[in-house]
């Protein structure tokens, strides 16, 4: 009793509100973001036409097409698993090695 139970009533309120936040507590999207260092950013190009297709079969729930004028994935929760890529029905998505440079330069 106490704290723990205070705790998950709080973690059960907060999935309530936003359906997204245990993303925030649970370690597997850092996780595959370290396991996936070598396979580079994803990149979201120009053939896109936000059909959203691709936000519809992620994992993670994220969004790519929302990144389609960055031109490269910003969300760190991405663990570059590859399931967008494989379902775009534009080939508008792919994995760059230079995605992460592209990001690095551009927040220089
Ligand atoms: S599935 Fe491809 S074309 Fe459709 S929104 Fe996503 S990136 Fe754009
Ligand atoms: S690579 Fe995987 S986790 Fe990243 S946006 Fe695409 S489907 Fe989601």
């Amino acid at each position: 009793m106490g704290s723990g139970n205070g705790a998950n009533s709080g973690i059960i309120l907060a999935l309530a509100v936003h359906p997204r936040t245990w993303c925030h507590i649970c370690p597997m999207g850092t996780l595959g973001n370290w396991v996936s260092r070598g396979r580079g950013s994803l990149v979201i190009g120009q053939g896109c036409v936000s059909c959203q297709a691709c936000s519809k079969v992620c994992p993670m729930q994220l969004e790519p097409y929302r990144y389609a004028a960055r031109g490269v994935m910003g969300d760190n929760d991405c663990i570059r698993c590859s399931t967008c890529v494989e379902r775009c029905p534009k080939k508008a998505l792919s994995f760059d090695c230079e995605g992460d440079k592209k990001i690095d330069s551009s927040a220089a």
